[in-house]
């Protein structure tokens, strides 16, 4: 196990300048399973200070190194792939096929296709009478949240590294524990001191120490809208780059043509799986109203056939939410919800009966809700489905761009392009056709208050880099 006591800056473990830790709880057990030091803006400036240093000659390594350490990194990630999946689920709740599967599989693949991309990246490109270089921004901060916590750190430092950044990183208080796997695998593998460092600790201390010092170029933040408001205004202090990964609430549009038996398991997952704690989940469902109580049907059978239990248990598909705040939020916006006139099919705010311990909530799902509904506009982050009818197409496109919202999306129809049309209309950053499967190559990223930038793919890379024009 690693020792969390410490925290990583210039290729060694070091004690915080701080006395303080914090605790970790297992949102099952709700019993304490680590503690991480409560980090201070000392233990900032020591680790910005260490990414300054290593800053020039990581940028002035050769692709294949930079190629080769990120291959490194994924192979021994693998190598402890287990020992990871285990601990994300102890630490924030994911069922343990869900972190095998997502939690550690999508961080390997971020340090493999990084790898790729950067081998087939033109960092100078000739333009007639100048050429344009790329070059990467410098000393990074990346600051995490807890829901996808290694899946996250990774695409901001493998890109980022990639790109040749140093990086600073500051996970979630709640889920901070795979980021020690992380630190532990850069020094067995000996990456050179400073390229990656670690300090744990709040928001309000490491997280604004961060987006205010004035040696870091660049803040990759993923988190709340609100949080990332707050980032922004402070960032824009010392005028570094920021990008931003924020809350969303998809539109998940089936056509009047979808076979909706078909696409209603997809239509359930996508909403739910990770306990509907996925910023990307579609948690809109929009029907044709004709077809309304047949979606109701279809949906409470699914969300009722759900396996909610110990995360530890390889057939459980709902864990708890990854904590008790978390819980009292999710079970306020169905309370809510249904004051506000939405019909409870399935689910509800009432704790589920047998279940001792732990911060677990009944997958829900509610009908008849309207575009000036709270449980419409806002993030809900629980297990949680809307069933929002519409009366046709041009409604349907309404109703999905009707939130602050536009990180992801998507459409059913047996005519794909018919599909294709209305996806095209969605203010939204990704729109998925038929089900299709999230792709770490595919650039993911906001429209609207769902952030700025993209992560993953080509665009993930070039949001590291800055453009020098070169000219002769
Ligand atoms: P959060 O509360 O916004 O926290 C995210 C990170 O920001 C945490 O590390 C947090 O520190 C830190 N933070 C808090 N206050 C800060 C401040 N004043 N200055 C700097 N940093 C600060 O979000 P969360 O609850 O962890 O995560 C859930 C949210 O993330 C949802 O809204 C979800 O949609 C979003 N998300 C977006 C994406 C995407 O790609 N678009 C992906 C995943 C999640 P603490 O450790 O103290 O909390």
């Amino acid at each position: 196990m690693p020792d969390y006591s410490k925290i990583y800056i210039d290729g060694a473990w070091k004690s915080s300048h701080g006395t303080s830790t914090i605790d970790v709880v297992n949102p099952m057990t709700e019993r304490v399973i680590a503690a991480v030091p409560a980090g201070t803006s000392a233990d900032v400036d020591a680790a910005v200070l260490a990414a300054r240093n290593a800053f020039e000659p990581w940028w002035h390594t050769t692709v294949p190194e930079r190629a080769s350490l990120l291959r490194s990194v994924a192979t021994k990630l693998r190598e402890r792939a287990d020992e990871i999946a285990q601990i994300i689920s102890a630490e924030m709740g994911s069922p343990i096929s869900f972190s095998n599967m997502v939690q550690v599989g999508a961080p390997i693949r971020s340090f493999e296709v990084s790898a790729d991309l950067v081998e087939k990246f033109e960092f100078t490109r000739n333009a007639g009478s100048f050429d344009i270089v790329r070059e990467p921004i410098g000393v990074v901060g990346a600051i995490t949240p807890w829901n996808y916590p290694l899946h996250q750190i990774a695409a901001k430092v493998a890109y980022a590294m990639a790109a040749g950044n140093t990086v600073v990183v500051k996970p979630s208080i709640m889920a901070p524990l795979d980021a020690w796997i992380l630190a532990e695998i850069m020094h067995e593998i000996e990456a050179p001191a400073g390229l990656f460092n670690l300090v744990s600790g709040s928001g309000a201390v490491i997280g604004e120490a961060l987006a205010s010092h004035p040696d870091i170029d660049m803040v990759s933040f993923t988190g709340s809208t609100d949080v990332g408001r707050r980032i922004g205004a402070t960032a824009a202090q010392t005028i570094k780059r920021v990008a931003m990964e924020l809350g969303g609430k998809s539109a998940n549009v089936v056509l009047p043509d979808a076979d909706l038996a078909e696409l209603m398991p997809s239509a359930i997952r996508s909403a739910m799986s990770n306990s509907g704690q996925t910023c990307a989940a579609l948690t809109r469902l929009l029907v044709p109203r004709n077809r309304l109580a047949e979606t109701e049907n279809l949906a409470k059978q699914l969300a009722e056939s759900l396996t909610v239990g110990d995360p530890s248990d390889p057939a459980t598909i709902l864990g708890p939410l990854a904590s008790r705040q978390q819980l009292d939020i999710v079970r306020g916006y169905i309370d809510r919800a249904i004051t506000d006139g939405a019909k409870l099919v399935t689910g509800g705010s009432a704790p589920i009966r047998g279940f001792g311990t732990g911060c677990f909530i009944a997958p829900t799902v509610l009908s008849n809700v309207t575009v000036d509904m709270e449980i419409h506009n806002e993030e809900t982050f629980g297990p949680v489905l809307a069933l929002v009818p519409y009366d046709d197409e041009e409604e349907a496109v309404r109703i999905a761009n009707a939130t602050d919202f536009g990180l992801a999306g998507g459409v059913w129809s047996t005519d794909e392009d018919k599909a294709r049309a209305v996806a095209v209309r969605m203010r939204t950053g990704q729109v998925a056709i038929n089900g299709a499967k999230f792709n770490p190559e595919a650039p993911f990223g906001g429209y609207k208050q769902s952030g700025i930038g993209r992560e993953f793919g080509m665009q993930g890379l070039e949001e590291f880099l800055e453009t020098k024009s070169l000219l002769f």
